[in-house]
């Protein structure tokens, strides 16, 4: 498999190359030049397969020889081990509880794959690997923890100041030894330009192996179609369910759209949104597509106004605007309606979403109720602890913090503050490897 740039001014490269260079030389995403179909055997017993068993086959096809079989199956054995159930939450919706993994938000899966194929190869090279890390909230924890430790390769996240919540924040700023936290005074967006910025920097890359863990990163965006192999795995509904996604980045909905074109039953797509809705404009205006600037919402790990894989999935359909429009519905929800949802929902049905979940929750109960008769699943992509500071008032009581939690609490946070200013950044990358 080769993977070539979106941008088409860079040389096409294999999967070890594409993980480790993160974004292309021309500033592009890579994207895998063939979407491999799945045999009709390998669904039919899709049911009875193990989820180590499904993620090595469904990501074999992508990793195209470059790590050798036995380690890549002990990759994705590690990778997926937890819980993903999927649980009824009323009659026609069904939850897939992402937020199993060891730092409670459905990024570990990426996180975890991605530092486990860059340890492998990082074994192949003498230069240290660092990782430069966007985060809007829970990439940077998940990222983080997966490569807590790894010999040969350095962290260094970048988080928008006030704009996380307080466990995520410690989740970034406690670990130590080889994870940096830098604190930026501005926005995701902002986070995410200085990094792209620091990819193509000729000098920083002259001193430094730099890589990218955000889903750009192929390593971390492929294995997000797992989610929806285990979903199908669980699912019991006559027929195929649409999927709601709560969406910031679109990597995760991107990801699932992959596993659609390779086979996988999947009546529609719902692309749950909050505040930040410059994709569902798109789908609602009649293709035309503007990215605009993030807004702070309770949803923060979706504030993105400029969605860096909304490119992948225009590839995927060819930049077919009516095929894109036919499979995927937008939704955007407020804020007010995100909380009543958590209320409500907590209320009438006795489940705890956190504010992502609400998202997805309400924009597929909304696409059930124009399309009577269908059923579906939305992903919680974090559990509710993580936004304590939103969910409790509004439902009126504490969450109880889960036991794995609770070591977090009593850490001191670590952080570097920085101007959202690239010549800063690389000052202090600079300095870092010298
Ligand atoms: C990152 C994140 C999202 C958005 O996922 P994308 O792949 O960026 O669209 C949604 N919910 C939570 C909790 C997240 O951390």
């Amino acid at each position: 498999m080769q993977y070539y740039s979106l941008n088409q001014r860079a040389p096409r490269v294999n999967f070890r190359a594409a993980t480790i260079a993160g974004q292309a030389p021309d500033m592009g995403l890579y994207f895998p030049e063939t979407i491999p179909r799945l045999s009709a055997s390998f669904l039919r017993e899709l049911k009875t397969k193990s989820k180590a068993d499904v993620a090595y086959e469904v990501i074999r096809p992508y990793v195209g020889g470059t790590i050798p079989d036995a380690a890549l199956h002990q990759i994705c054995a590690e990778t997926v081990d937890f819980e993903f159930p999927l649980k009824p939450v009323t009659r026609d919706i069904a939850v897939l509880e992402l937020f199993h993994g060891p730092t409670l938000a459905f990024k570990d899966v990426g996180g975890r794959f991605m530092s486990r194929c860059l340890g492998y190869f990082s074994q192949q090279q003498q230069r240290k690997i660092t990782v430069l890390v966007a985060t809007s909230g829970d990439t940077g924890g998940a990222v983080a923890n997966g490569f807590l430790g790894v010999a040969g390769v350095d962290v260094v996240i970048l988080y928008p100041k006030g704009r996380v919540s307080s466990i995520q924040e410690r989740q970034l700023t406690t670990l130590g030894q080889n994870i940096t936290a830098l604190e930026v005074a501005g926005t995701f967006d902002d986070c995410q330009r200085l990094v792209k910025q620091a990819f193509v920097d000729a000098d920083l890359n002259h001193h430094l192996s730099l890589t990218s863990a955000n889903s750009i990163n192929v390593a971390r965006w492929l294995p997000q179609q797992f989610y929806y192999f285990y979903a199908w795995q669980q699912w019991t509904g006559a027929m195929p369910p649409v999927v709601a996604v709560p969406s910031g980045n679109f990597g995760n909905i991107g990801a699932g759209l992959l596993a659609y074109e390779s086979g996988l039953p999947i009546r529609h797509f719902v692309a749950a949104c909050n505040a930040n809705d410059a994709v569902p404009a798109y789908l609602r205006d009649g293709g035309e597509y503007v990215p605009k600037t993030a807004v702070a919402t309770l949803s923060n790990a979706m504030d993105v106004g400029a969605p860096s894989n909304f490119v992948r999935i225009q590839q995927l359909f060819k930049l077919d605007y009516q095929t894109l429009k036919t499979l995927i519905s937008g939704y955007t929800i407020s804020d007010e309606t995100t909380a009543a949802t958590i209320r409500a929902v907590h209320q009438q049905h006795g489940y705890l979403l956190d504010p992502h979940g609400a998202v997805a929750y309400e924009a597929l109960r909304q696409y059930l109720g124009e399309h009577p008769g269908q059923q579906g699943i939305f992903l919680e992509t974090a559990h509710p602890v993580k936004f304590y500071d939103t969910v409790e008032p509004i439902i009126g009581r504490p969450v109880p913090v889960p036991a794995a939690l609770q070591p977090l609490l009593h850490k001191q946070k670590k952080s570097v503050p920085l101007a959202a200013d690239f010549a800063q950044l690389k000052d202090y990358l600079l300095a870092k490897s010298s």
